[in-house]
């Protein structure tokens, strides 16, 4: 929750600081990026104040997946793109700078715009998988 003060997605949330709104219901806020990676970049945030995905409740949770489709397909609709990235990060170090949980809708175009890939992946050691998986699995029953 909110140790130092409610975060800026709270303040806007409330009406405290202004924003380009985009929907609202009883769960869920979304506005467009002040910051954005390409025309349309638009979060949607749960009223709830968590700080990161893990601690937010199921009901806020279903909130958000519910409308995401919908918003992505109306961001989309108005900002020309077919393609897009939902990107949402939790923790500095996972390049999350705003302490309440939020998802990003960020339309890519053909000519670049849009999220760029930097990341590097490795392939999967089986034994190491069967095991993460396994111990993963447990905690999910
Ligand atoms: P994060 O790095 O935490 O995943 O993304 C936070 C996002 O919030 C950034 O893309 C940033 O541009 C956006 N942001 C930060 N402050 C504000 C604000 O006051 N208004 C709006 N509309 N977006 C903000």
């Amino acid at each position: 929750m909110e140790e130092g003060g409610p975060s800026i997605f709270s303040l806007i949330i409330n009406g405290e600081i202004p924003c380009h709104k985009i929907y609202e219901d009883e769960h869920v806020f979304s506005f467009l990026d002040v910051n954005p990676f390409s025309p349309g970049h638009t979060l949607v945030v749960p009223k709830e104040a968590a700080v990161t995905l893990d601690a937010l409740s199921e009901e806020s949770a279903q909130a958000v997946g519910r409308v995401l489709p919908r918003i992505s397909r109306a961001v989309l609709d108005v900002s020309g793109a077919s393609e897009f990235n939902v990107l949402q990060n939790n923790g500095p170090n996972a390049f999350q700078s705003v302490p309440h949980v939020h998802f990003h809708i960020i339309p890519k175009f053909e000519d670049g715009r849009g999220l760029a890939w930097p990341f590097k992946s490795s392939p999967l050691d089986h034994e190491d998988g069967a095991r993460t998986a396994s111990e993963i699995r447990d905690l999910l029953v």
